[in-house]
Protein backbone atom coordinates (compact mmCIF):
# COMPACT_ATOMS: atom_id res chain seq x y z
CA UNK A 1 0.00 0.00 0.00
CA UNK A 2 1.01 3.74 -0.88
CA UNK A 3 1.13 5.68 1.56
CA UNK A 4 1.43 9.83 0.94
CA UNK A 5 1.68 13.11 2.76
CA UNK A 6 1.38 16.41 1.86
CA UNK A 7 4.99 18.84 3.06
CA UNK A 8 3.99 22.63 3.71
CA UNK A 9 7.35 23.61 4.19
CA UNK A 10 11.08 22.62 3.87
CA UNK A 11 10.96 22.27 7.32
CA UNK A 12 8.45 19.44 6.78
CA UNK A 13 10.69 17.67 4.40
CA UNK A 14 13.19 17.73 6.66
CA UNK A 15 11.35 16.41 9.35
CA UNK A 16 9.50 13.70 7.30
CA UNK A 17 13.20 12.70 6.06
CA UNK A 18 14.55 12.19 9.54
CA UNK A 19 11.52 9.92 10.16
CA UNK A 20 12.01 7.92 7.09
CA UNK A 21 14.98 6.93 8.28
CA UNK A 22 14.23 5.80 11.26
CA UNK A 23 12.10 3.51 9.83
CA UNK A 24 14.41 2.35 7.27
CA UNK A 25 17.06 1.90 10.40
CA UNK A 26 14.46 -0.49 11.43
CA UNK A 27 14.32 -2.81 8.79
CA UNK A 28 16.63 -6.15 8.27
CA UNK A 29 17.58 -6.89 5.19
CA UNK A 30 19.73 -9.25 3.67
CA UNK A 31 20.86 -6.51 0.89
CA UNK A 32 20.95 -3.00 0.89
CA UNK A 33 17.79 -0.87 1.35
CA UNK A 34 17.41 1.46 -2.53
CA UNK A 35 15.78 4.63 -2.17
CA UNK A 36 14.77 6.13 -5.83
CA UNK A 37 14.11 9.76 -4.92
CA UNK A 38 11.69 11.06 -7.86
CA UNK A 39 10.33 14.95 -8.93
CA UNK A 40 11.61 17.52 -10.95
CA UNK A 41 14.43 19.79 -10.52
CA UNK A 42 13.99 21.99 -7.23
CA UNK A 43 11.14 18.94 -5.93
CA UNK A 44 13.10 18.78 -2.55
CA UNK A 45 15.20 15.33 -3.05
CA UNK A 46 17.86 16.93 -1.91
CA UNK A 47 16.46 18.59 1.33
CA UNK A 48 14.80 15.22 2.11
CA UNK A 49 17.95 13.24 1.61
CA UNK A 50 19.32 16.29 4.31
CA UNK A 51 16.49 15.40 6.59
CA UNK A 52 17.23 11.54 6.58
CA UNK A 53 21.23 11.81 6.69
CA UNK A 54 21.03 14.57 9.54
CA UNK A 55 18.21 12.18 11.28
CA UNK A 56 21.51 9.67 11.70
CA UNK A 57 23.37 12.02 13.32
CA UNK A 58 25.51 14.01 10.47
CA UNK A 59 26.18 17.05 12.23
CA UNK A 60 27.95 19.16 9.17
CA UNK A 61 26.73 19.95 5.84
CA UNK A 62 25.05 17.52 3.03
CA UNK A 63 25.99 18.82 0.16
CA UNK A 64 24.55 18.18 -3.16
CA UNK A 65 26.19 15.30 -4.97
CA UNK A 66 25.85 16.44 -8.52
CA UNK A 67 29.47 17.24 -9.63
CA UNK A 68 30.34 13.85 -7.76
CA UNK A 69 27.61 11.51 -7.58
CA UNK A 70 27.65 10.30 -5.06
CA UNK A 71 28.37 11.41 -1.27
CA UNK A 72 29.16 8.81 1.11
CA UNK A 73 28.43 9.35 5.16
CA UNK A 74 29.23 6.12 7.69
CA UNK A 75 26.83 6.46 10.83
CA UNK A 76 25.51 4.40 13.52
CA UNK A 77 27.12 1.62 11.52
CA UNK A 78 25.68 1.93 8.54
CA UNK A 79 26.60 3.26 5.36
CA UNK A 80 24.91 5.97 3.67
CA UNK A 81 25.22 6.77 -0.14
CA UNK A 82 23.57 9.51 -1.39
CA UNK A 83 23.40 9.47 -5.32
CA UNK A 84 22.56 12.70 -7.72
CA UNK A 85 23.41 11.19 -11.25
CA UNK A 86 21.47 14.20 -13.03
CA UNK A 87 24.90 15.15 -15.21
CA UNK A 88 25.76 11.38 -15.38
CA UNK A 89 26.13 11.74 -19.29
CA UNK A 90 26.90 8.16 -19.39
CA UNK A 91 26.01 5.01 -17.68
CA UNK A 92 29.82 3.32 -18.20
CA UNK A 93 30.83 5.95 -15.79
CA UNK A 94 28.53 4.17 -12.97
CA UNK A 95 30.37 0.45 -14.14
CA UNK A 96 33.93 2.48 -13.62
CA UNK A 97 32.85 3.97 -10.34
CA UNK A 98 32.39 -0.14 -9.33
CA UNK A 99 28.40 0.78 -8.98
CA UNK A 100 27.76 -2.50 -7.50
CA UNK A 101 29.96 -2.34 -4.50
CA UNK A 102 27.72 0.14 -3.16
CA UNK A 103 24.74 -2.05 -2.75
CA UNK A 104 26.15 -4.35 -0.01
CA UNK A 105 24.07 -5.99 2.63
CA UNK A 106 24.68 -2.76 4.97
CA UNK A 107 24.38 0.00 3.30
CA UNK A 108 21.00 2.75 2.49
CA UNK A 109 21.11 3.94 -1.37
CA UNK A 110 19.22 7.57 -2.03
CA UNK A 111 19.49 7.71 -5.85
CA UNK A 112 18.36 11.26 -7.49
CA UNK A 113 17.90 10.93 -11.08
CA UNK A 114 17.89 7.10 -10.92
CA UNK A 115 16.36 6.90 -14.49
CA UNK A 116 19.43 7.80 -15.89
CA UNK A 117 21.04 4.47 -14.18
CA UNK A 118 18.79 2.31 -15.72
CA UNK A 119 19.74 -1.60 -15.79
CA UNK A 120 23.19 -0.64 -13.49
CA UNK A 121 21.70 0.07 -10.32
CA UNK A 122 19.57 -2.39 -7.95
CA UNK A 123 15.65 -2.26 -8.21
CA UNK A 124 14.52 0.22 -5.44
CA UNK A 125 12.35 -1.02 -1.91
CA UNK A 126 10.66 2.28 -2.34
CA UNK A 127 10.14 4.99 -4.82
CA UNK A 128 9.77 7.99 -3.40
CA UNK A 129 7.89 10.62 -5.63
CA UNK A 130 8.03 13.82 -4.63
CA UNK A 131 5.38 16.35 -6.62
CA UNK A 132 4.81 20.52 -6.52
CA UNK A 133 1.76 21.60 -4.98
CA UNK A 134 1.63 25.47 -5.43
CA UNK A 135 4.58 26.25 -2.88
CA UNK A 136 4.34 23.25 -1.34
CA UNK A 137 5.33 20.08 -2.33
CA UNK A 138 3.39 16.09 -1.69
CA UNK A 139 5.68 12.81 -1.39
CA UNK A 140 4.04 9.88 -1.97
CA UNK A 141 6.02 6.12 -1.12
CA UNK A 142 5.27 3.33 -3.28
CA UNK A 143 6.91 0.16 -2.38
CA UNK A 144 8.51 -1.84 -4.46
CA UNK A 145 9.46 -4.78 -2.35
CA UNK A 146 8.64 -6.19 1.21
CA UNK A 147 11.25 -4.37 2.79
CA UNK A 148 9.51 -1.12 1.15
CA UNK A 149 6.27 -2.50 2.55
CA UNK A 150 7.87 -2.91 6.23
CA UNK A 151 8.92 0.31 6.08
CA UNK A 152 5.58 2.34 5.00
CA UNK A 153 3.99 0.21 7.66
CA UNK A 154 6.64 1.82 10.09
CA UNK A 155 5.42 4.81 9.08
CA UNK A 156 1.92 4.46 9.87
P1 LIG B 1 15.98 18.72 -5.78
O1 LIG B 1 17.08 17.97 -5.10
O2 LIG B 1 14.72 17.90 -5.94
O3 LIG B 1 16.39 19.34 -7.08
P2 LIG B 1 16.27 20.63 -3.60
O4 LIG B 1 15.98 19.87 -2.36
O5 LIG B 1 17.69 20.90 -3.93
O6 LIG B 1 15.51 19.93 -4.82
O7 LIG B 1 15.54 22.04 -3.55
C1 LIG B 1 14.21 22.20 -3.12
C2 LIG B 1 13.91 23.68 -3.04
O8 LIG B 1 12.52 23.90 -2.83
C3 LIG B 1 14.63 24.35 -1.89
O9 LIG B 1 15.03 25.65 -2.32
C4 LIG B 1 13.57 24.46 -0.81
O10 LIG B 1 13.75 25.54 0.05
C5 LIG B 1 12.30 24.64 -1.63
N1 LIG B 1 11.08 24.14 -0.97
C6 LIG B 1 9.93 24.77 -0.75
N2 LIG B 1 9.01 24.00 -0.16
C7 LIG B 1 9.59 22.83 0.03
C8 LIG B 1 9.15 21.61 0.59
N3 LIG B 1 7.93 21.41 1.11
N4 LIG B 1 10.05 20.61 0.59
C9 LIG B 1 11.27 20.77 0.06
N5 LIG B 1 11.73 21.90 -0.50
C10 LIG B 1 10.90 22.92 -0.51
MG1 LIG C 1 18.99 17.41 -5.78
Amino acid sequence: MSYSRFLPDEQATIDFGRMLIRAVCQITSPHAITLYLNGDLGAGKTTLSRGMIQGLGHQGNVKSPTYTLVEEYRLQGKRIYHFDLYRLSDPEELEFMGIRDYFSADSICLIEWAEKGAGLLAEPDLSVNISYTDNARRIELIPQSEQGEAIIQLLK
